[in-house]
């Protein structure tokens, strides 16, 4: 099993690995990784895989049958090699200030109006978020975005840390997505805003509020009250 070293440090833009094992020539899994697998509604990253001269592009990485896989945009690589993984840092760093700016938000969101998520997806430049909800007008979430771009200015902390499946689900609201249950894993992984939000996540986040910045309300879109739509970006 290749050791997730970003869930652990979400700043970690270089590190060594082993091939652990190669299919097709271009679809490589390692001992372990700072790439982020696709999942959760946050892209996978990209980057580069270095032995000695030769570099090796990573444009896409994937969780398959648990193990996660990085395509390399050539042939080359081989079972034993070392390598040297480079991440995308300005795109990945985009990527978790988004992230969390996703989670304050709908922290807010759930907090005022009990609204559910049902859904959200980051592109590196924006993010989509669907979510369930009585009243629907632009200004009302206008005032929620205004709301979470003051909290950004603040001081506060974001930790992730495991905690036993049984603790963890007594966090109340610790799963906001509607229909959505943590996996069947003895231990949860947890990304809290301290403060402000506890929420079971397996994504990369900022280690402080102060660092997402503001956002921008975008878009809304009303697909009946069961289903609203807003897109952000970070300004
Ligand atoms: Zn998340």
């Amino acid at each position: 099993m290749t050791k997730a070293l970003y869930l652990v440090d979400s700043y970690l833009k270089e590190s060594d690995a082993i091939v652990v094992s190669v299919t097709d020539g271009k679809y490589v899994v390692l001992d372990q990784t700072i790439f982020y697998p696709k999942g959760g509604g946050q892209p996978s990253d990209t980057g580069q895989m270095a032995k000695d001269a030769k570099v090796f592009d990573v444009v896409y990485v994937g969780k398959f049958s648990g193990e996660i896989s990085h395509e390399v945009d050539r042939a080359g690589l081989q079972v034993g090699d070392k390598v040297h993984l480079i991440l995308n840092w300005q795109r990945r760093y985009k990527l978790m200030r988004s992230h969390t700016a996703a989670h304050a938000l709908a922290s807010l969101l759930n907090q005022g109006t009990d609204a559910l998520i049902t859904g959200n997806q980051l592109e590196e430049d924006h993010v989509r978020f669907d979510f369930s909800l009585e009243k629907f007008d632009r200004e009302l979430l206008e005032g929620y975005v205004e709301k979470t771009n003051r909290l950004f200015g603040t001081d506060v902390s974001v930790k992730w840390y495991d905690l036993p499946r049984d603790e963890a689900m007594q966090i109340p609201g610790v799963v906001k997505m509607a229909g959505a249950f943590p996996p069947d894993i003895p231990v949860l992984r947890i990304v809290e805003i301290v403060g402000v939000d506890r929420q079971a996540d397996g994504g990369t986040h900022v280690r402080n509020l102060k660092e997402v910045g503001k956002i921008e309300l975008l878009k809304t879109e009303n697909k009946g009250k069961s289903n609203r739509r807003l897109y952000f970006k970070l300004s």
